[in-house]
């Protein structure tokens, strides 16, 4: 039965701490479990990030992909772009990325891609599950064992075809903390290719992260917002462990909202943009001024991916940082993702000024402890009831949880936690007063029903 099964992926791929949840066994049955699901004879790019394990996995994996009968057409260390990328360039079959992302050095994971670049749909990891549950694998006889292959030129046709998408003037001083990831020497490199004055930060690759954790977050960056302040600098770029994200610091050393950022660059792009529910109205009140449209999906840059193919949007991505550029790759890119910024701040900028232009609304985030077993009746009596206590509601979005949109341009979203016991409820008011008023009728109602 399928619900039997043992999930190995979480929502961004497998991951957890080497020697535990992540071992050589694992990473040659999910080897094994590739090759069985493409069936022999098929290409899979193989990547990964500056983790000290990633050689043993790198390994294991390969063994299982060869014994399968398909080939291993090597990367390297790479950012996570680079396998979508290559998946793509290439007409290989898929990809695979040996990273942890933004977890700490003790952990790994492995994330797999399609052939245009998109992350496993969740109906293709179970079915990787399920053979991996089943030991249901295809072993190659002698004569059919694949073959590895160095495919690392490639990585000179992302620097040329990412370069080529872009049209940025030279001249801008940018700093960009690489946090001893994947990104390390990449972005930089293409950064300076672009035309900017570049200085680096943790762009050695270390799996011991010994500059900064790579979680790009305020608290980890403050060596970089000294610096860009200090320096002058246009702007900082920073990346997380893989480098599929980016987060942006001004020229005065804040870091950029990351709302905003998201919401700036979908307006330079203009057309139909996806985002996920939990994004901040911004992006609406900046997208109406160019006549661009936002479309909203479930939290999780695959159901981003998945939208922006599923509508033939023009960009996509979630607040956290991780942007998809469909025009390029249907993998998130955090280089890419930098060059819109810089090319924003090279059209547009100071990025300060830029961000203090877009309205800021009052939000609030709450969360109502609850059982497990409450989470669904509470959920369906929401999807039905809650608009219903409202009297200007123009929205009921049920993608992800209620989200409910007024008239006003404030709106709230009422969503279970995946992980924990709540109900959480998060909202932006278009005044103070609206704020606190839908956050109390949304309180009292989840709480009606405990
Ligand atoms: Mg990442």
């Amino acid at each position: 039965m399928e619900t039997e099964i043992p999930k190995l992926f979480g929502t961004s791929g497998i991951r957890g701490k080497i020697g535990e949840e992540i071992t050589p066994e694992l990473a040659l049955d999910v080897g094994k479990a590739i090759s069985t699901y493409l069936g022999k004879g098929h290409d899979v790019v193989l990547g990964y990030d500056t983790r000290t394990s990633n050689l043993m996995m790198e390994r294991a994996i390969s063994a299982g992909i060869l014994q399968g009968g398909c080939n291993v057409l090597s990367l390297g260390m790479v950012p996570t772009p680079l396998v979508g990328y290559a998946a793509m360039k290439l007409g290989a079959d898929a990809g695979v990325m040996i990273t942890a992302s933004h977890n700490p050095s003790p952990d790994n994971g492995i994330k797999l891609w399609n052939p245009d670049g998109m992350a496993y749909l969740q109906k293709q990891e179970r079915i990787i599950e399920r053979i991996i549950h089943e030991k249901d694998f295809y072993n190659a006889s002698w004569q059919d064992i694949g073959k590895i292959e160095d495919i690392t030129p490639v990585i000179n046709d992302y620097i040329e075809d990412i370069l080529n998408l872009m049209n940025i003037k030279p001249g801008l001083n940018v700093v960009v903390d690489c946090a001893n990831g994947a990104a390390s020497y990449l972005s930089p490199l293409i950064l300076r290719k672009a035309g900017c004055h570049v200085v680096s930060l943790n762009a050695q690759p270390d799996g011991f992260f010994p500059g900064r954790k790579p979680e790009p977050s305020a608290a980890n960056l403050q060596e970089l917002m000294k610096i860009v302040k200090a320096t002058g600098a246009d702007l900082g770029i920073a990346h997380d462990g893989d480098a599929d994200r980016m987060v942006a610091v001004d020229d005065n050393g804040r870091m950029a909202d990351f709302d905003k950022l998201l919401a700036l660059v979908s307006a330079e792009i203009g057309g139909c943009v996806v985002t996920t529910v939990d994004a901040s109205a911004c992006i609406d009140r900046v997208m109406e001024k160019v006549n661009g449209k936002v479309e909203r999906t479930k939290v999780g840059d695959v159901h981003v991916a998945e939208m922006i193919h599923d509508i033939n949007a023009t960009f996509g991505g979630e607040p956290s940082g991780t942007w998809l550029h469909p025009q390029f790759c249907m993998c998130p890119d955090g280089i890419l993702s930098a060059l819109r910024v810089i090319e924003l701040v090279q059209n547009k900028g100071p990025l300060s000024k830029l961000l203090d232009d877009i309205p800021s609304y009052p939000t609030i985030r709450d969360k109502i402890d609850c059982r497990e077993d409450q989470k669904d009746p509470i959920m369906q009596k929401a999807e039905t009831d809650l608009a219903l206590i409202f009297d200007d509601v123009v929205d009921v979005n049920l993608k992800d949880g209620v989200r409910i949109s007024f008239e006003d341009g404030s709106w709230v979203l009422v969503r279970p936690s995946g992980t924990e016991s709540f109900v959480r409820i998060t909202l932006e008011g278009k005044t103070e007063d609206k704020a606190l008023m839908i956050h109390e009728a949304s309180a009292k109602f989840i709480r009606s029903l405990l």
